[in-house]
């Protein structure tokens, strides 16, 4: 038991609440990953906003690193509604790779944070915030004893997929990323290698997936060609089409799980140790 993560949001595209997404969540992208003492978020969708309204409720203190695998609205949606960050005692460095040099990521938080699209700016936050960019492809170590290696994913303005090591472990996050009809791409390959945990993009179905070649993203039988050439121990199918509500994703969920056992589908609230 090594790393621990806990889904907070699993949605793709928009925030779908109702009563049709009631046991699957409607929230936007946002892993919480525990490494012993230390936090690593992946992205900071909708589903950002409970995971600090839960920090704070807890009475912990925000030390994390937040990994954005891209900065498209519904996985950054939730940062202004991150509540530790109007708190001076939580710190918070936020991560994005590949955006242009003329870009950084604070001038695009920041251009997101104003009017007319929001009423208060990224200088209104009270923690400690830092806004670093980096190349995908380096190897990091956000924390001693964790190896966070990345790589491009195939996604309109690119995204950024990441693999964790930690005591052994793996955890790989793959997210917004097309799968090829040919040879996949070797680098995003390694991401995935023999991952305990495999997070990849299963936004649609076969059928659905005919009229939206190019759009960036994947179906669940992709993901589960991607995780046996990977050869990732288990599938956890993310970034569901907020078309497919409950009932849908139990139908998907039962065939991918007969064509790859123990295959899992993320659901908001869904934790797991490694
Ligand atoms: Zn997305
Ligand atoms: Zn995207």
């Amino acid at each position: 038991m090594s790393i621990h993560v806990k889904f907070w949001g699993v949605r793709g595209s928009i925030a779908c609440p109702g009563a049709g997404t009631v046991r699957y969540g409607g929230n936007t992208p946002c892993l919480e990953v525990r490494c012993g003492e230390h936090t690593i978020i992946f992205d900071g969708g909708t589903g950002l906003r409970p995971y600090g309204v839960a920090v704070l409720k807890s009475g912990a203190i925000v030390d994390a690193d937040l990994f954005l695998s891209h900065c498209h609205l519904d996985h950054v949606a939730g940062l202004p509604f991150f509540a530790p960050l109007f708190a001076e005692r939580h710190s918070l460095r936020i991560w994005a790779g590949n955006l242009p040099p003329d870009l950084p990521l604070k001038t695009v938080l920041r251009t997101m944070m104003s009017p007319p699209l929001f009423p208060i700016d990224v200088e209104s936050f009270r923690a400690e915030i830092e806004y670093r960019d980096f190349q995908p492809g380096t190897p990091m170590q956000p924390h001693p004893g964790i190896v966070l290696k990345s790589a491009m994913l195939n996604h309109p303005g690119g995204a950024v997929g990441y693999r964790i090591e930690y005591r052994g472990k793996v955890l790989a996050y793959l997210t917004d990323t097309e799968l090829p009809s040919g040879a996949i791409d070797p680098r995003q390959l390694a991401l995935a290698a023999n991952a305990d945990l495999l997070v990849f993009d299963c936004t649609y179905t076969e059928s659905e997936i005919a009229s939206r070649r190019g759009w960036g993203h994947s179906t669940w039988q992709d993901g589960i060609r991607f995780a046996n050439e990977a050869k990732a121990r288990t599938l956890c199918m993310f970034h569901h089409d907020p078309g497919h509500d409950d009932d849908a994703m139990d139908k998907i969920a039962q065939q991918a799980a007969a064509a790859r056992p123990g295959t899992i589908v993320a659901r908001e609230g869904l934790a797991l140790d490694l």
